[in-house]
């Protein structure tokens, strides 16, 4: 059983020091209970301390890497139901599905879909992370020739579907530096899965026919040394799947039951025949609460849609998207370019850049640190006002860059433009318009 706030409470050093980041260690304590917080907040637990707590600190959903290097993938180490109570901590993984059955050619083809598909958005890039190689054959030499392929032509993790110990071993044979995710383990073959995964060191996943046979699964391949587990329920209709996710997460969350806090794996592609549907049941997925989604095939116009929903949804909703303040050059701008400034907010900076491409005009942007929050709201705070952004601009170095003295401000800054012209002597403070979409024409006028 898990440990209380108040046992937790005795364990702790009791200074009331604050490092942790709230006030009291008995305030530590219930939010490590909790599963808001991690011990090691907590720079003071003894060796002794740290032993008895490490149940209480573990997340209610154990973290599971598949894969190795840059593209492994963690999945599971979720704490809370809704991200407005803290965050999701680690998106779903999105897996191509490539089956030994297929013609080199459609697997030649899924395989440059899954490198080719990405995308670059608010300075991240978004792309896909599994491959997901299934046995159909009965033939385990080519299921292995297939797994030794996806590993030479492809960076991303791979999962082995099979049934068979046999096959999935072979399929480990090809890839095993690579940690492949074995899937599955079933109670018909639990303890050849468990040997294979326990020599290789690779996570297994749990497949059952509901709930409580998968909860009597995963207490098995644990008592066999086996914990980086991922779930399957076994549920292949949309609305069982569903209360399955919603069922498992609060289980695992809300009543602490271990058997069942593993992420998840579901497959839209097991769903339905039509593609657009099997993206709608994935975006369901991605929110509540999928943790590696297999998808038949990737499209653009559907994994794209997907990446920015899991981008969207797995954003701390208590720290905004924030850019690196300083000058940024759009377009080989010179001595006599416009100079604009903006806030760092992510979603500002690529909307008036992007803006500004679109407008042709070579030019320089100041991008200020506002803790990125958006210009208006910058400004409401009081942190993008003329004695900060004075300041800001003095020293940006923008003054080795032109030889003009003109600043175009926000239009939702115009407040700002009187202050300004006192905290920068010398420059013409130029207000700019309120909405992004007019700055290609603004700039298209702006004369030195
Ligand atoms: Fe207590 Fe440790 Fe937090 Fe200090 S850092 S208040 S000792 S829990």
């Amino acid at each position: 059983m898990p440990l209380t706030g108040i046992e937790i409470f005795k364990l702790l050093p009791k200074t009331n020091c604050g490092e942790c980041g709230v006030p009291t260690c008995l305030a530590f304590a219930m939010n490590l209970a909790a599963g808001k917080v991690e011990l090691s907040a907590c720079p003071y637990v003894s060796e002794e301390a740290q032993a008895q707590l490490q149940e209480a600190a573990a997340p209610p959903i154990r973290p599971v890497t598949i894969g190795v290097g840059d593209r492994a993938l963690k999945v599971g180490g979720e704490t809370v139901m809704f991200r407005h109570e803290k965050r999701f901590e680690n998106p779903p993984g999105l897996a191509i599905l490539i089956k030994d059955t297929m013609e080199d050619s459609e697997v030649d083809a899924r395989l440059e879909r899954f490198k080719q598909l990405e995308y670059e958005r608010v300075g991240l890039i978004l792309r896909p992370e599994l491959v997901a190689v299934k046995e159909e054959s009965g033939d385990a030499s080519k299921f292995e020739a297939l797994a030794s392929k996806v590993k030479q032509s492809s960076d991303g993790s791979i999962i082995l579907m099979s049934d068979s110990p046999d096959i999935l071993a072979a399929g480990v044979r090809a890839c095993a530096d690579r940690k492949p995710l074995i899937y599955a383990a079933t109670k018909d073959n639990l303890d050849s899965i468990a040997n294979l995964a326990r020599e290789n060191s690779c996570p297994v996943a749990a497949r059952a026919s509901g709930l409580q046979e998968l909860a009597d699964l995963t207490t098995k391949l644990n008592e066999a040394g086996i914990n980086d587990i991922v779930i399957d329920s076994g549920s292949r209709t949309i609305r069982q799947a569903f209360e399955d996710q919603v069922i498992i997460r609060s289980a695992a969350l809300a009543k602490k039951f271990k058997p069942l806090g593993f992420p998840t794996i579901v497959f839209p592609s097991e769903m339905t025949d039509d593609p657009m549907k099997e993206a709608v049941i994935a975006s369901m997925f991605v929110a509540k609460y999928g943790g590696i989604i297999v998808l038949s095939d990737f499209q653009g116009e559907s994994l794209f849609p997907l990446l920015v929903e899991r981008l969207n949804i797995y954003t701390d909703p208590q720290r905004p998207l924030a850019t690196t303040e300083g000058i940024y050059e759009i377009g080989n701008p010179d001595e006599n370019s416009p100079v604009l400034i903006t806030s760092n907010f992510s979603l500002t900076y690529f909307i008036v850049s992007g803006e500004i491409e679109t407008s042709k005009v070579p030019s320089y942007l100041l991008v200020m640190d506002t803790e990125g929050l958006s210009v208006m709201t910058a400004w409401a705070a009081g942190k993008f006002v003329a004695d900060l952004i004075g300041p800001f601009v003095r020293k940006s170095g923008i003054e080795d860059k032109v030889k003009h003295r003109k600043l175009i401000i926000p239009g939702h800054a115009a407040a700002e433009s009187g202050g300004l012209e006192e905290e920068l002597p010398g420059w013409e403070i130029m207000v700019g318009p309120r909405e992004g979409a007019h700055i290609p024409a603004y700039l298209k006028e702006w004369k030195l």
